[in-house]
């Protein structure tokens, strides 16, 4: 490799696997005294941490907190974004193909370009169905849901396909926000929600369900939809359900462009990695996040956005211990519990055998995410923020609580 210039690291998508390996590099001597020059290949112009897009819903979270623009995450780093898309990958004679049909060339890749909604055979499904993944999908439901809110109809029928922790979440927010007038639909194929959660996840979860009278249907085919209704079969008898709003959330695949890479995937079009995160045959291409499985260890990492933040730092050190011609080390994966919001305010967090929920959890939960953000001023700015808001709603409590004292005590008798 010629070390007259700065080596070239190009990173391919700027979420949970590709932000966090570039911000966490961009830290290392390499990058500072310019001996490595990082690009980060990006379509939007925002990142987006998923796990709270729910609470932009019930406006319990604003927008900026959750995400903010590249522009910002990066001033300070020596990172350069390109905002584009990209098409094609050359793994052998390494370069990047862009939609603007530009070609980047690099001396390491890392690709971490998640996964995208997989649409399953229903007919009218693509043409009424919302899906709840990005900004867009959420500003595409807010719009419908405001424009039901402002109508005249009495009851609101929103159905939500897919039991996953997306469709138990998105439920019980919308349950919140629609409040008396919603009725919330979760339909599953399967025969129970959140199969692969533990039991207090799924008590929890179904309690919050059933408190906000969301009719779960287990063993539920969707059959069709329309623009205002849903054929369902359920123990084999089919019925129609008048429905408002649908929204799809059952199921992800690998994007399309992907299976033509010369690299070896699974059926389900998953690169296959090393334990280091390397690719089989390309031992300078790191792949992680959703996209990426292990081919030879047993460890089971889930397509989640906690497996994604774990294997950044990962990546990011094998990227340096290979520049310095050091052995990468291999990635093991710690699953460290898991939270869903339920509501307006109410979480459940289970971690190593210990659970909470309700208001404690939320807070946890939101405290948790935070210090998890991306870049320590968007950090200190979310957490000021919020520390601001609940010291001004605790002052509002306590002036209430003052009222209601005042006002229950009895009259002084002259
Ligand atoms: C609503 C929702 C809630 C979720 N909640 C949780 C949760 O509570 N906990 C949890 O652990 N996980 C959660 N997840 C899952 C989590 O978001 C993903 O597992 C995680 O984002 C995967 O990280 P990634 O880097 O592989 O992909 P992503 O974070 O999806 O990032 C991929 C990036 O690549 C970019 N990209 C795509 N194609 C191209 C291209 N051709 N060229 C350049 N860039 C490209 C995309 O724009 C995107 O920014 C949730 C997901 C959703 C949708």
């Amino acid at each position: 490799m010629n070390t007259d210039r700065p080596i070239k690291i190009c990173v391919i998508g700027g979420g949970f696997g590709g932000l966090y390996t570039a911000l966490y590099f961009s830290r290392f001597d390499l990058v500072k005294n310019r001996k490595c020059q990082v690009t980060l290949i990006e379509p939007n112009d925002h990142f987006l941490f998923t796990p709270l897009l729910y609470e932009l819903l019930t406006g319990e979270l604003q927008r900026w907190e959750i995400a903010p623009s590249y522009s910002k995450l990066l001033q300070g780093t020596q990172i350069q974004l390109r905002q584009q898309t990209v098409k094609t990958i050359d793994l052998k004679a390494r370069c990047v193909g862009l939609m603007n049909d530009e070609t980047l060339s690099y001396d390491y890749l890392v690709l971490a370009v998640g996964t995208q909604n997989r649409w399953a055979n229903i007919p009218g499904l693509k043409d009424y169905a919302l899906t709840f993944r990005s900004l867009a999908d959420l500003e595409r439901l807010q719009t419908q849901l405001h424009i039901l809110e402002n109508s005249e109809r009495q009851h609101l029928k929103v159905a939500v396909i897919g039991g996953g922790p997306n469709g138990v979440e998105l439920s019980c927010k919308i349950a919140d926000r629609l409040g008396s007038r919603g009725q919330v639909y979760l339909i599953e194929r399967g025969d129970a929600l959140l199969k692969n959660f533990s039991k207090a996840i799924g008590k929890a979860s179904y309690k919050a369900l059933k408190a906000r009278r969301i009719a779960i249907h287990h063993d539920c085919d969707v059959e069709k939809i329309t623009a205002d209704s849903l054929r369902i079969t359920e123990q084999q008898q089919a019925q129609d359900l008048p429905i408002d709003l649908v929204i799809w959330t059952a199921g992800t695949q690998s994007r399309e462009w992907l299976s033509e890479l010369d690299c070896q995937q699974t059926d389900q079009g998953k690169l296959l990695v090393h334990p280091t995160l390397q690719l089989l045959d390309y031992p300078e291409v790191l792949a992680l996040g959703d996209i990426a499985q292990m081919a030879s260890t047993r460890q089971n990492i889930p397509a989640t956005a906690q497996a994604a933040f774990q294997q950044a730092s990962c990546a990011a050190k094998n990227l340096k211990a290979m520049i310095k011609r050091n052995r990468p080390k291999p990635f093991f994966y710690l699953h460290l519990g898991d939270m869903l919001t339920l509501g307006k305010r109410s979480a459940i967090i289970s971690s190593f055998s210990i659970n909470i929920d309700g208001r404690i959890a939320d807070i946890s939960r939101r405290f948790i995410y935070i210090l998890r953000l991306p870049t320590q001023r968007h950090k200190t700015q979310v957490l000021k923020h919020w520390v601001k808001n609940t010291l001004i709603k605790l002052g509002r409590w306590l002036r209430w609580q003052k009222q209601q004292l005042f006002a229950e005590k009895p009259a002084k008798p002259y």
